[in-house]
């Protein structure tokens, strides 16, 4: 069920009660990584992982099974990390790897060449307006015009239009100052937590899922888990929108906070 953002309460300020409902369940931890682990910053090559989150999130992966959950490339996202100890889900979940043998998904092989294709041919089309970045990533082309003048942006969209007539298996989606063409398939954050939940037997009655993140994306995962895990948004005191999240955070530091508190949490062992 949806709620404001502003009235949930903070979750460092319920660590008692949580760690009641906690009792005697084994946890699974799936973590955003942008705004979550890591401050929002410019660039996105700029979002490095401070050692301190990292050894917090090994902590946390030595106990429980732990999961990053990100837009970006799954390769990029592990590369960041550095954890082999890790699941990792990129490209919003269609691109799923881990240490465990059995989990990997591949959602998007069969449309690369087409994404491919659609790169290729918005590169070329777009050389002539200066600023563009057109970004080929695994499952999407990003096409970037933060530094594009407004009005040479239509041009822009009108290219992209042009791409997705010839190419219907893919569709566009705007994100801030950038435009991302995926493949038309029904999955996103939500779906890759049940199919990771799945995949690691952790359907079961006695695991208390845990998503932590602060983008709209995020959302799919909180309400996959409503009802029986935990949802954790991670926002600004100024943010004020509807979330299927039970509980609120400040920014990574409290995360890291939040994060060192279930890893010293007493309680089942996963197993793993
Ligand atoms: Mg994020």
């Amino acid at each position: 069920m949806n709620k404001s953002i502003r009235g949930l309460p903070f979750a460092l300020s319920r660590r008692q009660a949580l760690t009641r409902r906690l009792a005697g369940k084994r946890i699974a931890v799936f973590l955003d990584y942008d705004g979550t682990l890591t401050r929002i910053v410019d660039k996105p090559e700029m979002a490095v992982l401070a050692p301190s989150m990292r050894a917090i999130v090994k902590a946390l992966a030595d106990r429980f099974p732990v999961a990053i959950v990100s837009g970006r490339d799954r390769q990029d996202v592990h590369r960041l990390v550095g954890l082999d100890s890790l699941i990792y889900a990129g490209s919003h979940g269609l691109d799923i790897a881990g240490p465990v043998a059995g989990v990997a998904y591949d959602g998007c092989g069969e449309y690369r060449e087409m994404l491919v294709e659609a790169g290729d041919r918005l590169r070329r089309q777009l050389t002539i307006v200066g600023g563009v970045l057109v970004e080929c990533k695994r499952c999407s082309v990003a096409v970037h015009y933060r530094l594009v003048p407004e009005p040479e942006r239509p041009g822009i969209m009108a290219a992209v239009d042009a791409v997705l007539a010839e190419q219907t298996e893919l569709r566009a989606t705007a994100g801030n100052m950038v435009i991302e063409i995926q493949p038309k398939v029904n999955w996103n954050k939500g779906k890759a937590v049940s199919w990771i939940l799945r995949a690691l037997n952790l359907e079961t009655a006695d695991v208390v899922p845990i998503f932590i993140g602060d983008d709209a994306t995020d959302e799919d995962a909180f309400a996959a888990i409503d009802g029986r895990g935990i949802g954790v948004v991670v926002t600004g005191p100024a943010e004020n929108r509807a979330t299927a999240a039970g509980y609120r955070i400040d920014g990574p530091e409290e995360v890291g906070v939040f994060l060192r508190f279930l890893a010293e949490m007493n309680g089942s062992e996963s197993g793993n």
